[in-house]
């Protein structure tokens, strides 16, 4: 299918031209002309739309794990070899295998009803005959609800009341709080915590067990309206239970792969810039902003440089991560892979958040890392404001990156519809912003080539010690902590080590 041009889009590319040129008529001339070249490549009609939907409507989600996930590997190695693009697979292990194959449950007692379920990533499975308890309002699962529990929470499945989420910001409050609830639940005994979805219109989504592989307990979350029926039920003091089926696969440590496209760089091909964005989803919907979309960008941005013979200073690595759910395993995998070559990657940006408008990026790096960032934009300045956020970030593979000492961004994005969305069964094709799509794509591409092809920058890698400065002067523990991944910095075992 070919994929239409929207006239917004060519108005855009308009309104995008005419600032340009006036930029460069008001300042000297810009002497990167490939940029400006780049940068209008990927307005024009390009494959991309068309390898958004191939990856989201004929692969699907692709946990990885999953035989989907394989596919969109091999998908992803032939999109850059079709455009000319060296390409590497890159193996890496991951912890453990969970795959979910299905879940239903029962609410049983007083009132019998089916509740469309989901489990939670590293949740534990059941026999085929399910299990069964006694379901017990949490209430909203802080410390005093548990208190209140008291020895009711044992062997019980605890239901816990979340509010609906409607935007972006609610996200991080689930993180953090599933972390604290969790705790809790399994320190009183619990069998199992069950979340009332907090999607509107009873979308069922997925994000991990706070304790990731190492939990122990099933947990899932139930759709918002049989969980909101469940729990009037139970504060009208009738007695229920829950039975669930929850067929998972799970295993121990396997391979999976990054794919890592590359452009050696003309000049200085062992200094090394990476752009990346992730392959893997979770399976619920098809993986479309989250992050297929961005997946399908950063190809975008590889074929148009190849297409176009534009070839920057140092070399510009186009990787596609694997494992990003489960913990970022994939982009720990690369800095592992290419731990000699770390001391020269100059910048790794990483592209996370759907399709909203790039509005800047939170940066990690040196004091010059901020004014570097203004000039890079300066090719698409028509599609800003950028204001850029200089703050640690973990959440996405910038993270071992930024842990290894060296210079990263992420993208920081509108919202758009993404928190709705993210990690739901709704995550598919017609949620992406096509026409903001291509724009970021520009945006990707002009701060790409900028690092790229920059003449004079050698900034250094952060030792060990100015990391737990970092740390210590900015709130990264709580934030790796509620990622799960404070403990093995602390051990040595990832991150810098000196
Ligand atoms: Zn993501």
């Amino acid at each position: 299918m070919k994929a239409r041009v929207h006239p917004l889009l060519i108005l855009s590319l308009v309104i995008l031209l005419s600032c340009g040129a006036r930029a460069r008529a008001q300042e000297k001339p810009n002497p990167d002309d490939d940029a400006q070249k780049l940068v209008a490549a990927l307005l024009g009609e390009t494959p991309l739309l068309t390898d958004l939907q191939f990856l989201t409507d004929v692969i699907g989600g692709r946990p990885t794990g999953s035989q989907a996930n394989l596919r969109s590997v091999n998908w992803g190695l032939k999109r850059f070899l079709e455009a000319g693009v060296e390409v590497t697979r890159e193996e890496f292990e991951m912890p453990g295998r969970w795959v979910e194959k299905s879940a239903r449950a029962e609410v049983q007692g007083d009132a019998t009803f089916s509740a469309r379920i989901a489990a939670m990533p590293f949740s534990s499975g059941t026999t085929l005959d399910g299990l069964e308890g006694m379901l017990i309002d949490g209430g909203s699962g802080s410390a005093l609800d548990f208190n209140n529990l008291g020895a009711r929470c044992k062997n019980a499945f605890v239901l816990i009341e979340t509010p609906e989420l409607t935007d972006f910001d609610g996200l991080f409050r689930e993180y953090t709080e599933g972390a604290l609830i969790e705790k809790r639940a399994f320190a009183q005994g619990a069998m199992g915590v069950v979340y009332m979805g907090s999607r509107p219109n009873n979308v069922l989504y997925r994000h991990n067990a706070s304790l990731g592989i190492k939990n122990k307990h099933p947990l899932m979350i139930m759709e918002r309206d049989a969980a909101s029926r469940a729990l009037r039920l139970l504060r009208t003091d009738r007695d229920l239970n829950l039975h669930v089926v929850l067929d998972i696969e799970s295993g121990g440590p396997y391979s999976s792969y990054n794919v890592i496209g590359e452009i050696k760089g003309r000049d200085r091909p062992e200094e090394i810039v990476v752009i990346g964005a992730h392959l893997d989803s979770w399976g619920l919907g098809t993986g479309a902003l989250d992050n297929g979309c961005n997946v399908a960008m950063v190809i975008d941005i590889a074929r148009q440089m190849k297409k176009h013979g534009i070839q920057p200073r140092r070399t510009i690595r186009f990787a596609l991560f694997n494992g990003e759910e489960q913990g970022f395993y994939g982009s720990w995998g690369y800095v592992k892979l290419h731990a000699d070559e770390l001391d020269r990657h100059v910048m790794a940006s990483s592209y996370d958040i759907g399709s909203g408008r790039i509005n800047g990026f939170f940066l990690n790096g040196p004091a010059g890392l901020a004014g570097f960032l203004e000039k890079a934009v300066l090719p698409v300045q028509g599609l800003g404001p950028f204001t850029n956020i200089d703050a640690p970030i973990v959440g996405t593979d910038n993270y071992d990156f930024m842990m290894e000492g060296i210079v990263n961004l992420v993208a920081n994005q509108e919202p758009a519809n993404y928190g709705p969305n993210y990690h739901a069964r709704s995550d598919t094709y017609d949620k992406v912003d096509l026409v903001q799509l291509r724009l970021n794509a520009a945006i990707a591409a002009a701060v790409t080539y900028a690092f790229a092809d920059e003449r004079i920058i050698r900034w250094k890698r952060q030792s060990r010690v100015n990391l737990e400065k970092l740390i210590q002067g900015t709130d990264l523990e709580e934030q790796m902590r509620t990622f799960g991944v404070w403990e093995d910095w602390v051990a040595k075992k990832r991150g810098r080590k000196d």
